[in-house]
């Protein structure tokens, strides 16, 4: 991933706290496509990314794969997450994050 080599600066994160207008809660099982598995409708921390800032909101709706944990988001939820994130928005707390890049052959 050539692309990816311009992330290696320090970069601040933000942690904020989504309230969500409260959405009419549709009740619906989705299912999984990586396993089949059925997703259950959870509060989660995510890491967003917006305008090239990296921040991890916490108490966002998604559905969770009951059996191998994968995330689905709606779309609606992150227009939600855009939205607060563009205004003015309480910040929890800063942090410093490290940006690494994984290789393979050291071992
Ligand atoms: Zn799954």
């Amino acid at each position: 991933m050539e692309g990816r080599s311009r992330c290696s600066v320090g970069s601040a994160m933000a942690i904020v706290s989504l309230s969500l207008p409260s959405m009419p809660c549709e009740v619906r099982v989705m299912q999984c496509e990586f396993c089949d598995g059925q997703t259950k409708l959870k509060a989660v921390k995510r890491q967003h990314w917006l305008n090239g800032k990296l921040y991890i909101v916490e108490n966002v709706e998604a559905e969770v794969c009951t059996a191998c944990g994968e995330r689905y988001f709606h779309a609606k939820t992150l227009d939600a997450i855009d939205e607060l994130l563009l205004k003015q928005h309480v910040v929890e707390k800063t942090l410093d994050v490290e940006v690494v890049r994984f290789h393979r052959e050291a071992a």
